[in-house]
């Protein structure tokens, strides 16, 4: 039997209001067997919604231009902005959701809680307590309440709302309030949390939507708050949990939460781009990594998965514009059936984008799945062996550190790996056999990108732009290696050095030597960057200014140290 999922979704975070993007993305669903687009954006209910009852209209069930028959001058009155903004917001999502459905596919949209549009301080002026928002303040349910009834009132063709609870990313939250009254300081973070579940998921179930909560967390603690509320959900309630505990990261084991729930159905996150591996600059197929995680969501009980398509930190990009769409291709078929062999994925990939070289027969496409996925299978170790380091996490989303405290904090505290691999709490101290270990992996990466470009050279059935396309794609990955080779290999020297060992050697004089190096690379780049066209992300992975700060920490540190 296949192990496929009943939601197979894909999630837009950055270009949601770009009709383009939207359309070129549901082309991509509709000819992918994909049935659930996300519109994620943190504000986006709040977007489509006044709310009207706020501005004296009652009835949540009329229609949103009924309220705004009623409210218009009262609108432009209190809030202009608010007079038109959600009008045709509101217009746009209506129009993505009929596309949509036009094509068999669901919408649903992804926001956090809690987030309120600024005249809410004047409607309800005790939510703010000596300069800070009031986490306790009931009135926050009740607004909830109106809000979503609001929302699905407008809204009967979505699908449904996946909403962050925990963030510190949104605009209050018990893990981010700073009000001290005394109702705060006793507040119970997980009855919070459920209550504040309660209040979004009644006007959803009641409209017969559903209603999926993330477990998107910054620390332990609010995850286990979080979870205690998860435990007494309504069993419609679906959880969303990502891949891989904390982040994307995809060198971390199975998230443990997979397979927990006891009632409610359970879906699963993936990202395609790589936040965590190289945005498609630095070249990451995941589909062998992908293929044991999906089999081991399909073996607990996971109903849905989710590939997200891009990250709202960065502006205007996502995998549709880069290598790294084989993700996307990966997270389809796997979504099918997660037995499919990775040669499926390479196949669809290079015929669906138009790849493959004109008229080629079906041998000559064969041959061309072999060998660019024999390629592309081994990407995803360069990339371990680069932007990770021991597979802790040594980068900052990607991009360079800026000075040697700063990677290490990265690796060890913000993105700790031994939290989850009780193994793994002492490969990046300072000793020489971890230094060892680490420069090999660093010069590992770069020998092997360089031979991946020279397998690359002849072209063995792709058409010639894209073959000369994938050439100059895979020159910035090297390039993009090479640095964080340099700056990986300082660190660990660094890090050794500050401990002095006795056994330290010509170490001072081998790190000065890959000081400089780092310098004339930095060089280098910058005149090959000023030289180019490039596109913007390129631009900021590749971003020599990165790796002169990083330098001037350690050569400053050096200096400290004599
Ligand atoms: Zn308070």
């Amino acid at each position: 039997m296949k192990d496929s999922f009943a939601v197979r979704a894909m999630e837009i975070h950055d270009r949601i209001w770009d009709q383009e993007h939207v359309a070129r993305v549901l082309d991509f669903m509709a000819a992918n067997n994909m049935n659930t687009l996300i519109l994620h954006a943190n504000d986006i209910v709040d977007a489509v919604v006044w709310p009207a009852y706020y501005y004296g209209e009652k009835n949540s069930n009329q229609t949103f231009y009924e309220h705004y028959k009623a409210i218009y001058k009262k609108l432009y009155k209190l809030t202009a902005s608010r007079r038109y903004m959600p009008v045709h917001r509101r217009d746009y999502l209506h129009w993505v959701i009929r596309k949509a459905a036009g094509m068999g596919i669901l919408v649903f949209l992804q926001n956090k809680e809690l987030w309120f549009p600024d005249y809410i301080q004047e409607v309800h002026p005790a939510v703010c307590k000596n300069g800070h928002f009031c986490c306790s303040e009931t009135f926050w349910l009740e607004f909830i309440r109106v809000k979503y009834s609001e929302l699905m009132a407008d809204f009967p063709e979505l699908g449904g709302v996946i909403t962050s609870p925990g963030s510190r990313e949104s605009k209050l939250s018990v893990t981010s309030n700073r009000c001290e009254c005394n109702s705060c300081k006793t507040l119970d973070s997980s009855e919070w949390y459920y209550q504040l579940i309660t209040a979004i998921h009644e006007p959803i179930h009641q409209a017969g939507k559903t209603l999926v909560v993330r477990d998107f967390v910054f620390d332990s603690g609010s995850q286990q708050a979080l979870s205690a509320a998860m435990d007494r959900f309504p069993a419609d309630i679906v959880l969303a949990l990502k891949n891989t505990p904390h982040d994307f990261y995809p060198t971390f084991p199975n998230n443990p939460k997979i397979g927990e729930a006891r009632q409610n159905e359970t879906w699963v996150e993936f990202d395609a781009m790589g936040q965590y591996f190289g945005w498609g600059i630095g070249i990451c197929s995941l589909v062998r990594d992908w293929q044991e995680r999906f089999r081991h969501a399909a073996a607990n009980r996971v109903c849905g998965m989710v590939v997200r398509t891009d990250w709202e930190g960065l502006p205007g990009h996502s995998c549709f514009d880069t290598p790294n769409i084989v993700n996307a291709y990966a997270a389809a078929l796997l979504a099918e059936d997660a037995a499919r062999p990775s040669s499926d994925v390479y196949r669809r990939w290079l015929v669906a984008e138009g790849l493959i070289a004109e008229g080629a027969a079906n041998a000559m496409i064969e041959e061309c799945v072999t060998w660019l996925g024999g390629i592309f299978d081994r990407t995803w170790d360069v990339i371990r062996k680069t932007v990770f380091m021991d597979e802790y996490v040594f980068s900052d989303s990607s991009a360079l550190p800026v000075g040697l405290e700063h990677a290490f904090w990265l690796a060890e505290e913000k993105n700790s790996l031994s939290d989850w691999h009780a193994g793994k709490d002492k490969t990046l101290r300072g000793t020489m056999e971890n230094l060892g270990k680490i420069v090999v992996e660093k010069e590992q990466a770069v020998a092997e990108v360089r031979e991946l470009l020279s397998l690359l050279s002849v072209n063995r059935g792709l058409s010639d732009s894209a073959h000369q396309r994938l050439l100059e794609q895979f020159k910035y990955f090297a390039v993009y290696v090479k640095g964080f080779g340099l700056v990986g290999q300082i660190a660990i020297m660094a890090r050794v050095l500050a401990a002095q060992p006795p056994e330290l050697g010509n170490l001072r004089q081998l790190l000065q030597e890959r000081l400089k190096e780092l310098l004339s690379h930095a060089a280098g780049v910058e005149h090959w960057l000023s030289s180019k066209e490039l596109p913007y992300p390129v631009f900021a992975l590749l971003n020599p200014e990165r790796m002169r700060i990083f330098h001037d920490d350690v050569a400053a540190k050096i200096e400290s140290w004599q």
